[in-house]
């Protein structure tokens, strides 16, 4: 496979861009070898500018559920685009968008767009913090929830693919206001609680983790956690950033049948263009400004373009939710072609091959992978035109656009690996 253009590209990058790159895990540092850089995107193909071809399991890491330039996605923005791009005054689609979001999920009572899953997140924080009156976070191992200040701590990701454990450039006082946790375990939540009940703002999690890799909660997990947190006061926040839209229309907390007190929305609900949303109770929402005391806003926030977007991705999903058999099916193929000493782990069209043999349940197994096989794998794979997430601790994406024939040949590839 020629990859001279894309080696060529990125020594350029390296001069200017830290790393070559505007997001880590995108610079290959974890599985070695120089990144592909990408000309354009059809359904579930990518071509790279020295023109290969790849079956696309990253999706924007998640964004594209039905594939890169999904026709009635990108008339939507055509549509819009003509309109202006932006107004900083609000617009009829905002409310659209809000009311699919809401009507989707039905503890997403108020909702506020803003332009990143990051954003989101550090929002719903400080509205759990000055809703509560209380500064604590609880947060899990591996568990990433964008580079908010008080969230890097033992955060998956980037963060997890490149060996950092606690970023430089947080102040301590930032970095002691969140007690990190093994995911999965009941016992550690209860015992932050009785040491710090009252302190406690809040607990966030990934209710599936995907930044650690794939890693579904244990039966009863959420609902322990949903118990504990009404039990002590603190509000529980669902980073459904990566499983919003996904693991099935009305997210992960459908799908476990769970009602948190507010959430995080990110990728899907934007089609690819830059979005994310908070939300949840209409008592806590309510102190949000200009309604309330907690402060939070953006130029760009409820963004023409993006809504539009997102309207048109949200309006086809619900009108066509046999996607989402769809994609586990698919999924369920994918899995089912793992090669031996592998520990897949699946929710819907979200997976993880780790190479290991042992149960993954949280960060401290997840990180006994051979990160070394999986990258002779990931490489493997790339030379056979099937692009995976460059991370051993990063979830690949199915979208609806992966046919027959692409499933096919991403089998055979994973089969052909020795
Ligand atoms: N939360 C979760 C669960 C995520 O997966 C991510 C990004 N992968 C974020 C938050 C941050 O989103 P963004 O990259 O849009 O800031």
């Amino acid at each position: 496979m020629n990859t001279e253009r894309s080696a060529q590209l990125m020594e350029r990058a390296r001069k200017l861009i830290p790393g070559g790159v505007n997001s880590p895990v995108r610079a290959f540092r974890g599985v070695g070898g120089s990144p592909r850089f990408i000309e354009s995107g059809a359904g579930c193909r990518m071509v790279d500018v020295d023109g290969n071809s790849y079956i696309d399991y990253v999706c924007s890491w998640g964004p594209l559920i039905l594939g890169h330039c999904f026709p009635p996605v990108m008339n939507a923005i055509r549509a819009v685009l003509e309109t202006g791009t932006s107004f900083g005054a609000p617009t009829e689609r905002e409310i659209e968008l809000a009311e699919e979001i809401s009507t989707a999920v039905p503890s997403m009572e108020m909702v506020r767009l803003v332009n990143s899953g990051t954003e989101a997140t550090m929002s719903a924080l400080r509205v759990a913090r000055g809703f509560t009156g209380r500064d604590l976070t609880i947060k899990f191992e591996g568990c990433y929830h964008g580079h908010v200040d008080s969230l890097l701590v033992k955060a998956g990701s980037g963060m997890a693919t490149l060996g950092i454990a606690d970023t430089a450039g947080v102040p301590r006082a930032f970095a002691e206001t969140t007690l990190a946790l093994p995911y999965n375990s009941v016992e550690a939540i209860e015992a932050a609680f009785t040491a710090h009940g009252s302190e406690i703002a809040a607990v966030i999690v990934e209710p599936v983790v995907g930044n650690m890799g794939c890693v579904p909660p244990l039966p009863g997990y959420l609902q322990a956690m949903q118990a504990l947190c009404n039990q002590h006061g603190a509000l529980l926040i669902f980073d459904e950033v990566m499983t919003g839209f996904r693991v099935s229309f009305g997210g992960a907390q459908e799908l476990y049948d769970i009602r948190p007190d507010l959430s995080t929305f990110g990728k899907v609900i934007g089609g690819g263009l830059p979005i994310a949303a908070y939300g949840g109770r209409a008592d806590i929402m309510s102190r949000v400004a200009p309604s309330g005391n907690i402060y939070q806003a953006g130029t760009l926030s409820g963004n023409p373009l993006a809504v539009a977007s997102g309207l048109a991705m949200l309006r086809y999903l619900k009108a066509h939710k046999d996607v989402y058999q769809q994609l586990d099916r698919a999924a369920a193929r994918i899995a089912a072609a793992a090669p031996e000493g592998v520990t897949v782990n699946r929710v819907g069209s979200m997976f993880t091959f780790f190479f290991g043999t042992g149960p993954v349940t949280n960060w401290d197994t997840a990180k006994t992978a051979d990160t070394a096989r999986f990258n002779a794998f990931f490489h493997h794979m790339l030379e056979n035109g099937v692009y995976l997430p460059p991370s051993q601790f990063e979830a690949g994406f199915v979208s609806a656009a992966h046919d027959d024939e692409a499933i096919e040949a991403t089998v055979q590839a994973i089969r052909s690996f020795r």
